[in-house]
């Protein structure tokens, strides 16, 4: 039987990416210890009493079909969560609750694209992205940023790269750089969008993983609020990767069609999960910095051994859990870096060639091991660039 286009091509034919992440896991799997720097997974668990508040509500009955665009009490919590950190007038009717960041950045796509329509995406990308633009079948056009520019994106290669797109996406705090976007960087992407009627779907769910600087959503900039959709999490923030449950903001006409949209793909989000949510969330922004200060600690870490150094460059990172560390002076490829330090020093890395083309020569290092195990990891990696550079 012929599957359809849509689901064969999906990751577009080439490699996904996570090859070194495989090979990892079987050096784990066939009893090699080994420091997985890879995946975007706090080395935290789900705080004890946000299960407590999801035990309750599931005993409690909690159980049956929770309303479809989420509950009210969770769109309110998650609008005044926009609110307070935007400042931008938000209710209930901007607010669909769905499982995850991932399925909202999918809805987002569905509500801006029709097939066969161009949407563009930043290079390097966070993995699921081109998969998530095919699956809605529009056409994925990926826009390079720079290393030079630290990955911040510049408005002229967006423009260019625009005339008949439907689309933006972008992702500050970015995943896999670290890159926080600037004002002026955000506002030369919402001129590019007004200009050429693109809709901006901003990826913000690392909103609260934010080490220097501010973080702006653009949906809070003149004019953007009406072809801006945003996408949020419980991941991140509170931790909660497994629990499912993030957001999308927009415009309220845009909220109504994803509900009929998500009544008829996902139903929604468990009561239990949407009830431990705004219990999280009613926590506030302290419980967000506690749940961040393992990264913020291990930045400061890397700043320190990256800096007492020559051979790494250190991507500054400004938010996120990830650090984009450039080793184009060991003349490897970051695929090649990835793989041999795996091999020689059992320390799994992403290569940047994992997320396009604009980091290759770039690895990227997850900061979600316990201190002192992360600053051995990040001495070694420096070691062993510095031995292939000086064998070069
Ligand atoms: N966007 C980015 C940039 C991410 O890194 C992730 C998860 N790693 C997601 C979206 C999706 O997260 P979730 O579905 O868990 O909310």
């Amino acid at each position: 039987m012929g599957l359809s286009q849509r689901i064969t091509t999906l990751t577009g034919g080439g490699s996904d990416g996570w090859d070194v992440f495989i090979k990892a896991r079987k050096m784990i799997a066939a009893g090699t210890p080994v420091t997985e720097l890879t995946i975007g997974e706090h080395d935290i668990r789900t705080a004890a009493p946000i299960l407590q508040d999801m035990h309750n509500s599931a005993m409690q009955g909690h159980t049956g079909y929770a309303m479809v665009p989420g509950t009210d009490a969770l769109r309110d919590t998650v609008a005044q969560r926009t609110e307070a950190r935007t400042r931008m007038p938000t209710t209930r009717d901007n607010v669909l609750i769905t499982p995850g960041g991932q399925s909202a950045l999918f809805a987002a796509h569905a509500a801006a694209c029709d097939p066969g329509d161009v949407a563009l995406y930043l290079d390097p990308y966070y993995a699921t992205y081109p998969g998530t633009l095919r699956g809605v079948s529009a056409v994925p056009r990926a826009i390079q940023t720079r290393a030079e520019d630290a990955f911040q994106p510049r408005a002229s290669d967006i423009e260019a790269a625009a005339e008949g797109a439907r689309s933006l996406l972008i992702n500050s705090p970015n995943n896999p750089t670290g890159t926080v976007y600037s004002r002026a960087t955000l506002e030369g992407i919402a001129e590019v969008c007004q200009r050429h009627d693109l809709w901006l779907i901003s990826d913000e769910v690392y909103d609260a993983q934010v080490w220097d600087g501010a973080h702006i959503s653009p949906r809070a900039l003149p004019g953007m609020a009406e072809r801006t959709l945003v996408v949020g999490s419980m991941s991140k923030s509170h931790a909660m990767t497994g629990s499912r449950c993030g957001w999308l903001i927009g415009p309220d006409e845009v909220i109504a069609h994803l509900i009929t949209f998500a009544t008829h793909t996902t139903y929604g989000v468990p009561g239990f999960i949407q009830d431990a949510s705004v219990f999280a969330l009613t926590q506030g922004p302290d419980f967000e910095d506690d749940i961040a200060a393992p990264f913020r600690r291990r930045r400061a870490i890397a700043q320190r051994v990256l800096g007492a150094q020559n051979t790494v460059g250190l991507i500054p990172a400004q938010g996120a859990m990830y650090l984009m560390l450039d080793i184009r002076a060991t003349g490897m490829s970051g695929d090649d870096f990835a793989n041999a330090l795996l091999d020689e020093h059992h320390i799994a890395v992403m290569p940047g060639e994992s997320f396009g083309r604009a980091a290759a020569g770039h690895v990227r290092v997850a900061m979600t091991i316990e201190d002192t195990a992360f600053e051995t990891a990040l001495q070694q990696l420096c070691s062993f660039a510095d031995a292939r550079a000086a064998s070069m």
